[in-house]
C-alpha cells in the first residue's frame, strides 16, 4: 500500500477553458497556471470533464499536479450554487446523465435568451457560436463574448450587469438539478464534493440546505474566493472549523473572461491531499 501522497503547492483547484466558459484551451490554461507558480492545479469546467485529457497531458509536461475537477451546476429557488466536483469518476452514468442534460438544457436556453435579445439588438445566433469551441458547454459568457464583438458593451462584467442581468428582460434561467442532489451526483461517483464561493454576493445559503448537504456528503467549502464577503464568510468558517470539514481556495480562472488571476487564492497542501484521500472516482496525476 502506498503510503499518503504528499502535494506540493502552491495549489489551485479551480480554473475554467474553452471547454466551458474559459478563453484558452485546456493546455492553455495550465501553461497559466505554471507561469504564476502554480505546481498543483484542477481544471473544473462547468458541467463536462472533456477537458481533462489535455490538461492532464500539459501540466505533466509542465512537471505539475493534475486534479480532474468540474464545477457542477445545481440551483437552489432562484441562486445558482455552483459544485465543485474533485476526482470523479467521469463515466459513472448518473452524474454524467446529468451533466449530460444540464448542458443540452444550457444550449436551448443561451437560444432562448439569444432571440430575447435579438428583438433589441442585432445580434444572431451565428454570433454565439463564433465564441463557442465545439462541445463546449454554453453560458451566458459566450452570449457576452457576442455582444462585446459586436460592440454592444466593452466586456463581459458590462454584459453581466446589464443585458445579461437576471433582472432584465432576456433573462432565461438554466436548467439544474437542486444542491442536494447535485452533491450527491458527485459523491457517488466517487468525486469530493465542495461549495464553489458560497459565500457570495447573495448571502450565506439556509443553514438546514447545508445539512442536508453535508448529510449527501458534501466534504467542505471554497472559502478562499475573491467573490465571498462577510459576515457569510465568516459564518462558514466557523462551521468549517467545527466539522472539521475541507477548507480549499482557488482563483476561479476564466483566462481573458474575468480579471481572476491564477494562485489568487491557493489550497494548502494538507487540505489537498484530505481532497485526494477522500476521492475514489479518479486519481490526481502526477508529472
Ligand atoms: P450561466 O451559468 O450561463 O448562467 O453564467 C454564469 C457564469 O458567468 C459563471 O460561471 C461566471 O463564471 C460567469 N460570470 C458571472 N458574472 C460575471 C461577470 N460579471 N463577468 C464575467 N463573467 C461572469
Ligand atoms: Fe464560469
Ligand atoms: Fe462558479
Ligand atoms: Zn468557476
Amino acid at each position: 500500500m502506498p503510503g499518503p501522497q504528499r502535494f506540493e503547492g502552491p495549489s489551485d483547484l479551480h480554473l475554467h477553458s474553452a471547454h466551458s466558459d474559459g478563453t484558452q484551451p485546456p493546455a492553455e490554461v495550465m501553461a497559466a497556471a505554471h507561469r504564476h507558480g502554480i505546481r498543483t492545479a484542477a481544471l473544473t469546467d462547468h458541467d463536462t470533464t472533456s477537458g481533462w485529457a489535455e490538461a492532464a497531458e500539459a501540466a505533466s509536461s509542465l512537471g505539475m499536479t493534475f486534479v480532474p475537477g468540474m464545477e457542477l451546476s445545481a440551483r437552489h429557488e432562484w441562486r445558482s450554487v455552483h459544485v465543485l466536483a474533485y476526482l470523479p469518476d467521469p463515466d459513472e452514468p448518473a452524474l454524467r446523465a446529468e451533466t449530460t442534460r444540464i448542458r443540452a438544457s444550457r444550449l436551448d436556453r443561451a437560444r432562448l435568451i439569444a432571440d430575447r435579445i435579438a428583438r433589441d439588438y442585432d445580434l444572431v445566433w451565428d454570433d454565439i457560436l463564433a465564441q463557442t469551441t465545439d462541445g463546449a458547454t454554453v453560458g451566458r459568457p459566450h452570449i457576452a463574448d457576442a455582444l462585446v464583438a459586436r460592440g454592444f458593451v466593452r466586456d463581459r462584467a458590462e454584459a453581466f450587469s446589464g443585458i445579461l442581468s437576471p433582472r432584465g428582460d432576456y433573462y432565461v434561467a438554466l436548467y439544474a438539478p437542486d444542491p442536494v442532489t447535485a452533491v450527491g451526483l458527485v459523491s457517488g461517483a466517487g468525486g469530493v464534493p465542495i461549495i464553489a464561493h458560497p459565500a457570495g454576493r447573495a448571502g450565506l445559503l439556509p443553514m438546514r440546505l447545508i445539512e442536508r448537504m453535508l448529510d449527501a456528503g458534501l466534504a467542505g467549502f471554497e472559502l478562499g474566493h475573491r467573490e465571498n464577503r462577510e459576515p457569510a464568510l465568516g459564518t462558514l468558517r466557523a462551521l468549517c472549523r467545527e466539522r472539521d470539514l475541507i477548507v480549499t481556495g482557488s482563483s476561479d480562472y476564466h483566462g481573458l473572461g474575468k480579471p481572476n488571476t491564477p494562485g489568487e487564492n491557493t489550497t494548502t497542501d494538507d487540505m489537498v491531499a484530505r481532497v485526494v484521500a477522500r476521492a475514489t472516482g479518479s486519481a490526481p496525476v502526477h508529472p
